[in-house]
């Protein structure tokens, strides 16, 4: 039988949440997975989350690190083990207005931060859900709304703080523990808990949204000229777009944002993608930037969106590219498929610069399913994108195995990455199975 946890040292005491507590339901899951872990930890200040760390070790038990809970490997819950929910470190504060440099801790969600620096009239390009934690997302990458102006998220960290597996407090800046620097952006998940970033914002009061909605060809040639005019246009202009089925065609819906204060400039750069195919809605609205990652969004993840979802980049996209995603799209199994723009800024940065190395790419392809389909029918809607797209985004995947870690740290990268995973956590704390791949053993 298992050993029942010892009592928390005194310097825990209060940020312990176990399942006779009123607020575990509201704890223990994430948005993707329900857990039953055997206890929630809510550290509240840096020496806390060090403590929470040395007890979780202690009791031998598999252990969590959760910032925003949105994670689609669940990998920030589980069952039998601890969990360090970050959600009490959501501080945000403007260190330099001149520099534009702020501090957000791993806990808060990117709709608070928008809310937090938007009278300063900055905003940090991170993601396209308010709910989403800065922790996960601000240590995996970071593809935001003005992704291709701004670069990822990761871009723009100049120093984080990190406890490490051994409860050592570390901040890693780009001439202080570079190594453990260059592995949190992009592979953090295995190198400690971050508990702040320094990052630098941008000026954005508002910014243009057009919302487009057009059939989608099934040959894919909707899809090629959205890449064209992408290719073609400023980097002020980022798209999502959704391909939705719709009787028995498919839309592709387009949410368009554009880095720009006037509505004289977001109206010519977005009216070539009304060209894409026939219309079927077309909205042009200038707001502030908040308003694309609002508070609204903020809610407790109680397992409630289970899915599962895999990703790959394109450095192009050809007419069999572009079928490939059409039928993954319009298969059995109907998987939700999501085209991002990468390139733009993300592209300026070398790829050994940070340990997110896909630097020449233009498209993101994510594609989901949902129950009661499962791996199988994910399988099937991806094979045909499969070996034709170069490389992963370590944050749209829910597989966490060793086949994940090779697309998203291809070849030097994934040396580099499993070295510092190694040397920083080498009793692998962080690489729990179905958490992190454990490669420290076959890889130098
Ligand atoms: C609805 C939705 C929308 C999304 N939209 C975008 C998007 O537009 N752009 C984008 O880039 N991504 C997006 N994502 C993916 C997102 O970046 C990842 O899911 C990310 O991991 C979420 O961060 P989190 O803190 O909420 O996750 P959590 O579930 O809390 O954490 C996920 C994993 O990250 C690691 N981790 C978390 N916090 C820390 C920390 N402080 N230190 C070290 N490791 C940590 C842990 O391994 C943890 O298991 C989206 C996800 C969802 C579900």
């Amino acid at each position: 039988m298992r050993q029942r946890l010892t009592p928390v040292p005194a310097d825990l005491t209060g940020t312990v949440v176990t399942p006779g507590d009123r607020r575990y339901a509201g704890l223990r899951s994430t948005y993707t997975t329900r857990g039953t872990p055997e206890a929630v930890l809510l550290p509240r200040t840096t020496a806390e989350v060090a403590a929470a760390l040395g007890y979780a070790r202690e009791q031998g038990r598999p252990v969590a690190v959760r910032s925003g809970g949105h994670g689609l490997s669940g990998s920030s819950t589980n069952d039998g083990g601890l969990v360090i929910d970050l959600s009490a470190l959501n501080r945000v504060e403007v260190l330099d207005r001149a520099t534009r440099l702020v501090r957000v801790e791993a806990g808060a969600r990117w709709a608070q931060v928008a809310a937090a620096l938007a009278p300063y009239g900055l905003a940090i390009s991170s993601g396209d859900h308010g709910n989403v934690g800065v922790g996960g997302l601000a240590t995996g990458g970071g593809v935001g709304w003005l992704v291709r102006s701004y670069g990822l998220t990761v871009d723009h960290v100049r120093a984080v703080k990190v406890v490490l597996a051994d409860g050592t407090v570390v901040r890693a800046d780009a001439d202080r523990e570079p190594e453990l620097f260059w592995a949190v952006r992009g592979a953090g998940a295995g190198v400690g808990i971050v508990v702040a970033f320094e990052i630098e914002a941008t000026e954005v009061r508002n910014v243009g949204v057009a919302q487009i909605a057009v059939a989608a060809r099934p040959d894919g040639s909707t899809l090629r000229r959205w890449a064209e005019v992408l290719r073609e246009s400023p980097r002020e202009l980022s798209t999502a777009a959704m391909l939705l089925p719709y009787g028995s065609s498919t839309v592709l819906s387009i949410t368009a944002v554009v880095a720009a204060e006037s509505l004289r400039r977001v109206r010519p750069l977005v009216a070539p993608l009304r060209e894409i195919g026939d219309l079927l809605d077309d909205r042009v609205d200038l707001v502030p930037y908040p308003a694309l990652v609002p508070t609204a969004h903020l809610h407790p993840n109680v397992g409630q969106q289970p899915n599962l979802t895999t990703n790959g980049l394109l450095a192009g996209m050809d007419g069999g590219d572009a079928a490939a995603i059409m039928r993954a799209a319009r298969g059995r199994h109907r998987a939700l498929v999501q085209l991002r723009s990468v390139g733009g800024a993300v592209n300026d940065v070398p790829p050994e610069e940070t340990a997110y190395p896909h630097r020449h790419q233009e498209t993101l392809v994510v594609a989901s399913v949902f129950p009661p389909h499962g791996p199988g029918a994910l399988d099937a809607a991806w094979r045909g994108l499969a070996d034709r797209v170069d490389g992963a985004y370590v944050n749209f995947e829910s597989r966490a195995d060793a086949r994940t870690f090779g697309r998203a740290y291809p070849g030097p990268t994934g040396e580099r990455v499993a070295a510092a995973w190694r040397r920083y956590d080498p009793d692998g704390l962080f690489r729990a199975p179905g958490r992190l791949p454990d490669l420290t053993a076959s890889r130098g």
